[in-house]
C-alpha cells in the first residue's frame, strides 16, 4: 500500500480524502490556493503544500505546480478528486510519466469517455443500451444531417462531442430550424470546448437521470453498486440525490448493471466510475460515463456499506476488490438521499461567497455530513458554490425523508446565504414525497413557486 498520497483537489472532496488516507495510516499531502491557505484539511495536514494564487488557473488546474508538489513531498500517488483535473486524460499521462500512481482510470479510457462520439461508440459495442441517435459525428452535407433526423425522429437533441457541465446541446423540434441550429452549436462547441464536432440524438420527453456506480480493479474483476437517482437538477447541476431510485423494478437496475460491469471488463477499465443514463418508459437510454469518484458517491456508499474513495485507493495499489457482486447484492439495505450545500440565494441562486459567523450542523442516527466548512470559515468566491453535503440514511425512504426534515431543521448557518430554505422546502413536497419525478421537476417547480 501507498504510505503517501497528494490530494490534488479543495473542498469537502479534499477532506474526503484526507479521511480516507487516515484511516488507511496513509499520510495525505493536501494542496491549496492562496485562497484556500485557512481550509480545515489545511489546519488538520501532515503536510500542506501552497500550488498558486486562488485562480484555478494557477493553481487547481496547474499541472506542472501539482506534480511539483508530489515530488517535493515524496508522494507515491495523485488523487484527483472530482473537477479541476479529475477527467483530463493529459493530466493522468504526466502524472503517470513522472513516475506517481494516478489513482482513477488510464489516461486512454479516460479519452475515450471524454469524448460523448467515441463513449458512446465503445458503449454501443459493449452491448450497454444508448439513446438512438447518429452513428457518431455529424456530417457537413445539409441534405444527409436532414435524413439523419428524420430517420432519428423529432424532437432530437445536437450535442457536443466534447461538451460537459451541460453546456453545447441544442433541442430541434423542426426540420426548418435543424441545419442552422447544427450549424450554432459547431460554432459554439468549437469557442467552448476547443472542438467543433457535434452528434445527434432523439430527445427525450420527460426521462429520469439515473446512474450506476461501478467499482473496477487491474485483474479484470468489476462490480456495480446499484443505482442514483439524480434527477432533481436545476440547469442540468444535481440538487438532491438519493439510492435507491424510487419505483424501478430490481431486474432492470440488474440488467443494466451487468451490461456495465460487462462494458468495464471490454475496455479494461480500472477504479470508480459512473455510467450516466435516461430513464423513460422503463428503458434505460446511456448518456455518459464519468471516469472519478462523484459527489454524490455518499449515497451509495450509506446504502452498500462500501467505500468508495478507500476502494479507488486500494485498487490504484493493485490489490483486488475485497467483495464480490453476490456479496454487494446481499449486504444492499436502506435508503439513502443527499442534499447538495450551496452558498447561493436558495431561490435566486446568486452566490453567495465570504465569512460563515455560524456554523451547526445535525447529528444523531443515520445522518452524515460532508464539509470542510467551519465556524468563522470564509468561503472564497473563486470556486463551486457547494460547501457541503448532507446525507442521511434510513431502513426505508420514508424515514429517511423524515430524518433530513430533522436534519435541515438543525442546520444554523449564518453569515452567507445557502440553499437550506430550498432543501426545507422540497422535503415537504408532495411530488419529491411519492418519487419517480422526472429531470424537469424542479424547474417548473421553480417557476411555480414565483
Ligand atoms: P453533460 O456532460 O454536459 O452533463 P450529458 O450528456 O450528461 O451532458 O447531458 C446532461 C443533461 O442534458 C442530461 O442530464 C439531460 O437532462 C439532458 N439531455 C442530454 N441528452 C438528452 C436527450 N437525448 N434527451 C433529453 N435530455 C437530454
Amino acid at each position: 500500500m501507498f504510505k503517501k498520497i497528494l490530494v490534488a483537489n479543495r473542498g469537502e472532496i479534499a477532506l474526503r480524502i484526507q479521511r480516507a488516507c487516515r484511516e488507511m495510516g496513509i499520510k495525505a499531502v493536501m494542496v491549496y490556493s492562496e485562497a484556500d491557505r485557512d481550509a480545515k484539511y489545511v489546519k488538520l495536514a501532515d503536510e500542506a503544500v501552497c500550488i498558486g494564487p486562488a485562480p484555478s488557473p494557477l493553481s487547481y488546474l496547474n499541472m506542472p505546480a501539482l506534480i511539483s508538489a508530489a515530488e517535493v513531498t515524496d508522494s507515491e500517488a495523485i488523487h484527483p478528486g472530482y473537477g479541476f483535473l479529475a477527467e483530463n486524460a493529459d493530466f493522468a499521462e504526466r502524472v503517470e510519466q513522472s513516475g506517481f500512481q494516478f489513482i482513477g482510470p488510464t489516461a486512454e479510457s479516460i479519452r475515450i469517455m471524454g469524448d460523448k462520439v467515441s463513449a458512446k461508440q465503445a458503449m454501443i459495442k459493449a452491448g450497454v443500451p444508448c439513446v438512438p441517435g447518429s452513428e457518431g459525428e455529424l456530417p457537413d452535407d445539409p441534405a444527409h444531417i436532414r435524413r439523419i433526423a428524420k430517420s432519428i425522429g423529432y424532437p432530437v437533441i445536437v450535442k457536443a462531442a466534447g461538451g460537459g457541465g451541460g453546456r453545447g446541446m441544442r433541442v430541434v423540434h423542426t426540420e426548418a430550424a435543424l441545419v442552422n441550429a447544427v450549424q450554432m452549436t459547431k460554432a459554439e462547441a468549437q469557442v467552448a470546448f476547443g472542438n467543433p464536432a457535434v452528434y445527434m440524438e432523439k430527445f427525450l420527453q420527460n426521462p429520469r437521470h439515473i446512474e450506476i456506480q461501478i467499482l473496477a480493479d487491474k485483474h479484470k474483476n468489476a462490480v456495480y453498486l446499484g443505482e442514483r437517482d439524480c434527477s432533481m437538477q436545476r440547469r442540468h447541476q444535481k440538487v438532491i440525490e438519493e439510492a435507491p431510485a424510487p419505483g424501478i423494478p430490481r431486474r432492470l437496475i440488474e440488467k443494466v448493471g451487468e451490461r456495465c460491469v460487462t462494458a468495464c471488463k471490454k475496455i479494461g477499465y480500472r477504479g470508480a466510475g459512473t455510467f450516466e443514463f435516461l430513464y423513460e418508459n422503463g428503458e434505460f437510454y446511456f448518456i455518459e460515463m464519468n471516469t472519478r469518484v462523484q459527489v454524490e458517491h455518499p449515497v451509495t456508499e450509506l446504502i452498500t456499506g462500501v467505500d468508495i474513495v478507500k476502494t479507488q485507493i486500494m485498487v490504484a495499489a493493485d490489490e483486488k476488490l475485497p467483495f464480490t457482486q453476490r456479496q454487494i447484492n446481499a449486504q444492499m439495505r436502506g435508503h439513502a438521499i443527499e442534499c447538495r450545500i450551496n452558498a447561493e440565494d436558495p431561490f435566486k441562486f446568486i452566490p453567495s461567497p465570504g465569512r460563515v459567523t455560524m456554523w451547526h450542523m445535525p447529528g444523531g442516527p443515520g445522518v452524515r455530513v460532508d464539509s470542510h466548512v467551519y465556524n468563522n470559515y470564509f468561503v472564497p468566491p473563486n470556486y463551486d458554490s457547494m460547501i457541503g453535503k448532507l446525507i442521511v440514511y434510513g431502513d426505508t425512504r420514508e424515514q429517511a425523508m423524515a430524518r433530513m426534515r430533522t436534519a435541515l431543521s438543525e442546520v444554523v448557518i449564518e453569515g452567507i446565504k445557502t440553499n437550506v430554505p430550498l432543501h426545507q422546502e422540497l422535503m415537504v413536497d408532495a411530488g419529491f414525497a411519492e418519487g419517480g419525478t422526472n429531470i424537469h421537476y424542479l424547474e417548473h417547480w421553480l417557476e411555480q413557486r414565483k
